[in-house]
């Protein structure tokens, strides 16, 4: 781009003196702060032009990759396309503009909207009662893992302080045990990525509260054990905990509830379209099976007789702000409305047959580890032919240049090169072909000219960043000079 303002930092861009306001002249006078609580030197903030700020910020914002821009097979987190009519109701002034401590019957709208998604998680999931108060997946875990220690304490049985969680896992999952003060006893997975049963079997005993299961797993894979599980863990005592982030690609077809687990979360940012990435604002809702309904959390909305009520049990628990993250719960209760019974039995077949679709077309250049049906996603384990060292990390960042966001790497941690790729349901048969198209290339090129792959990026802003030195060592303030 030729722009001297592109790639530069504002600090850059500051000459002495600068404005971008003008103010009326103070008639005000000045008041006096105290001595200590005055600056002494001047803050060092860039002084631009207005015209400069904003297309310095303009072009920034062009530098970010997001699913507007591009494909973003990313696996695990479900960056799926959600529509902007999702949007355009959830900004609506009767929704954004209402108070959490205004009088319930001034906005029994806003109450109805919220009430009623939590019915509609339920009927989706097969559970009898959602909490709406948690903020993220992680969170939901949290609060689902409370909610089973407190079934727990609450039958006299408090030395279940265990967790059972498989070793291909997000991390998230052993993360909320541990704050949770929970132990995390890991079970192993088989060579086709399930969970191993016999393993699981010497790890049950009367110490341990719950198995927490991801269905389909992070390998994309449907658990096919999960009745024999449910038989096996009930059985010594504990709870089934279902990580709901990956519910896309059963949505409407079959039910956590109906397959034995107890307590789940759902990711609203994953599955019911809220834009996730950059750190929120999300949703993990939790839902609870039959007879654990008065462990959740409050507060909640109830309905009572055509009236919407705001109740809080200040013994429970208690996790979050008020009522969670309103605005990204009016999108969801959207989505399943233009959806509808009928059409959001499309979304998971429709993301297993494109995950299918890209494995079976790159199998032969791709290491693919396990083969087999999938569901929305698959792990790849780096190039087949893996001679002239180009890495996941290498393919990575050559899907940029050519306008991919790379897929997920290296996780799960089963397989050192992993790259887990996630097309969801809304793609077209073109772009999914452009990729396709892409990667084979790239696989020809680590083959023919190992180079430009592992110098990739060659088209973006920056070029390869040091993660470590990222990490350990970040710049948080710049000053000219
Ligand atoms: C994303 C994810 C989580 C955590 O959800 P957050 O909303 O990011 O906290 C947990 N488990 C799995 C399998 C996930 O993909």
């Amino acid at each position: 781009m030729n722009n001297k303002l592109y790639g530069k930092l504002i600090f850059e861009l500051s000459h002495e003196g600068r404005k971008a306001y003008s103010l009326p002249e103070n008639t005000f006078g000045e008041y006096e702060l105290p001595d200590e609580m005055t600056r002494k030197t001047d803050m060092q903030l860039p002084e631009c032009d207005e015209l400069t700020v904003v297309r310095h910020y303009t072009n920034l914002s062009g530098n970010n990759f997001g699913v507007d821009n591009g494909f973003y097979p990313l696996g695990s987190c479900t960056m799926k396309y959600n529509p902007y009519i999702d949007e355009e109701i959830a900004a609506r002034p009767e929704f954004t503009s209402i108070h959490p401590a205004q009088p319930t019957e001034t906005c029994q709208s806003a109450l109805a909207v919220y009430y009623n998604l939590q019915k509609s998680l339920s009927e989706l999931t097969g559970l009898s009662e959602f909490t709406l108060n948690p903020f993220a997946g992680a969170h939901g875990e949290l609060t689902g893992l409370m909610i089973i220690r407190a079934y727990h304490e609450s039958r006299g049985d408090g030395k279940r302080n265990k967790v059972i969680v498989p070793d291909s896992a997000h991390g998230t999952n052993p993360a909320s045990a541990a704050v949770c003060g929970l132990e995390v006893v890991e079970v192993k997975s088989k060579h086709d990525g399930t969970i191993d049963v016999e393993h699981l079997k010497t790890l049950l005993d009367d110490t341990i509260a719950a198995i927490m299961m991801t269905n389909p797993n992070t390998l994309g894979l449907f658990e096919p054990a999960i009745p024999e599980i449910a038989e096996l863990v009930h059985g010594c005592g504990a709870l089934l905990y279902y990580d709901g982030a990956n519910l896309n690609p059963m949505l409407g077809v079959c039910r956590p509830g109906d397959m034995g687990f107890d307590v789940m979360h759902i990711n609203l940012h994953k599955t019911f379209s809220t834009p996730h990435g950059g750190g929120g604002p999300g949703s993990g809702p939790v839902g609870v099976r039959k007879g654990l309904e008065q462990f959740l959390p409050t507060p909640k909305v109830v309905k009572n007789g055509d009236k919407y009520e705001i109740i809080t049990n200040d013994e429970g628990i208690h996790v979050g702000a008020f009522l969670g993250n309103f605005c990204v719960d009016v999108k969801a209760y959207t989505y399943i409305l233009t959806l509808g019974k009928e059409y959001i039995k499309s979304v998971g077949p429709l993301a297993t047959l494109n995950a299918n679709y890209i494995k079976e077309s790159l199998k032969d250049v791709y290491e693919l580890p396990i083969e087999g049906l999938c569901k929305h996603e698959f792990v790849f384990n780096g190039l087949k032919d893996k001679s002239t060292g180009v890495t996941t990390m290498d393919i990575a960042k050559r899907l940029l240049d050519f306008g991919f966001h790379a897929p997920t790497i290296y996780f799960p941690l089963l397989f050192h090169e992993a790259m887990m790729i996630e097309p969801t349901e809304n793609e077209s048969k073109e772009t999914i072909d452009g990729f396709i198209a892409t990667m084979r290339q790239i696989a020809n090129e680590a083959a023919t000219n190992p180079d430009i792959v592992k110098s990739a990026p060659h088209n973006a802003p920056i070029g390869r960043v040091d993660d470590v030195l990222a990490a350990k060592h970040p710049i948080l303030t710049y000053q000219k000079g």
